[in-house]
């Protein structure tokens, strides 16, 4: 059988990893001039990465607790669960070597430029025919367009930062709606720290102000785009979608790894049978549509709210400590009224730590 993928990203090389370890041998498809990073934040929970049949551990800048969801005033409550902080682009090409050292093939500055049926063809006229296609071409994916799919995506800006990170043993998610509609966050890594939010660098830059992090030594400045609408449509005949190309980002936290992880397991088990990868991913809890609502309840709670909500889950560790007793909500009554609201992020925060960010 002839699969061919579109995209060296994380989601066209953890397919062909499991590819081959099905005894596939794919052809990897990759428009850039080399295997390398785009824009991300480069954190994974370390249950998430030890299912890819490949040895991450040597491309792991970081391993932190957990993540630590900081409410305005400072207040913190705690995911934890161990995750790791990568050097993404290494990550990528160790994968690349592995994959051709396996007897997969990854064909460098290789832009997908048309499709049909049966093949695609590339940017300087050469035509490769394929019995199964797998987009894996992220956000802007010319294969979803190819099969009349549209993602909404958001744009997303971040700063590598120079800072001393031997105190910072979490992953941080900021919520203050001082900075727009998304949540900042800090990634930990050694001597750096990426610095990001859902949003433009005006709003980060106020984010760094208010963190006192503005004097940092900027390393990389770098953007990009998150589809942020939940999973869609997945397969049509022998074309499957796969990552950011499937719109797979969890809408609560716009991880994209572990879903990705989780899909092309499903995939490849699947290869045979497309719709049955289609079926499998829309019952998993990737694909759960509570997923699509914390970010906007979230922003809909006043600063004032969302300062209480820090007071009552203070020093709380998910899965770990009891919770906190609802009793005590009693004293912020502004709360009381919006329970339902908080009990549907509550759901959402429930399944992404239980499969993962
Ligand atoms: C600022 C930012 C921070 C993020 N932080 C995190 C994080 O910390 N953790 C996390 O889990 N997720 C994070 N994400 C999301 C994560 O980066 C993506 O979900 C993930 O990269 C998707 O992988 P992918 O392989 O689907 O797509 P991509 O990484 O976009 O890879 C697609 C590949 O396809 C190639 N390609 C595209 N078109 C063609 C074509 N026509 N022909 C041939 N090749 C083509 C591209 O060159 C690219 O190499 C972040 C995203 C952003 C923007």
């Amino acid at each position: 059988m002839k699969v061919v993928i579109v995209g060296a990203g994380p989601a066209g090389l953890i397919t062909a990893l499991n590819l081959l370890q099905r005894g596939i041998r794919p052809l990897v498809l990759e428009k850039g001039v080399e295997v390398k990073s785009k824009a991300c934040s480069e954190g994974c929970s370390l249950q998430s990465l030890q299912q890819i049949p490949f040895r991450s551990e040597p491309y792991i800048s970081r391993v932190l607790k957990g993540a630590k969801l900081v409410f305005p005033g400072d207040y913190a409550s705690f995911v934890p669960k161990e995750c790791a902080v990568l050097d993404r682009t290494d990550w990528l090409r160790g994968m690349a070597e592995d994959i051709r050292l396996k007897g997969g093939e990854i064909k460098l500055d290789s832009d997908v430029v048309d499709i049909d049926e049966h093949g695609l063809s590339l940017g300087n006229g050469e035509h490769i025919a394929y019995r199964v296609l797998i987009g894996a071409d992220g956000p802007d994916s010319l294969i979803a367009r190819y099969l009349g799919i549209k993602h909404k995506l958001v744009a997303a800006s971040q700063y590598q930062l120079a800072l001393d990170t031997s105190g910072m043993d979490y992953i941080e998610f900021h919520f203050d709606k001082r900075f727009g509609c998304g949540y900042p966050w800090i990634f930990p890594k050694v001597g750096v720290a990426n610095v990001g939010i859902e949003g433009d660098f005006d709003t980060l830059d106020s984010f760094l102000r208010y963190r006192g992090l503005d004097k940092q030594t900027v390393v990389k400045k770098e953007s990009g785009f998150i589809p942020g609408s939940g999973i869609g449509k997945l397969v049509r005949q022998n074309i499957a979608l796969i990552g950011d190309a499937a719109a797979m980002p969890n809408p609560t936290s716009l991880g994209g790894l572990t879903p990705i992880i989780c899909a092309s397991q499903i995939l490849v088990r699947n290869i045979d049978n497309l719709a049955a990868y289609e079926a499998e991913v829309k019952n998993h809890p990737m694909a759960n549509p509570v997923l699509l609502k914390p970010r906007q309840t979230l922003m809909s709670f006043s600063s004032q709210d969302l300062a209480n909500i820090g007071k009552f889950l203070a020093g709380f560790e998910y899965g770990v400590k009891p919770h906190p007793q609802l009793i005590k909500i009693a004293k912020y009554p502004s709360l009381l009224m919006k329970l339902h609201k908080l009990r549907t992020i509550y759901r959402a925060g429930i399944i992404t730590e239980d499969y993962g960010w």
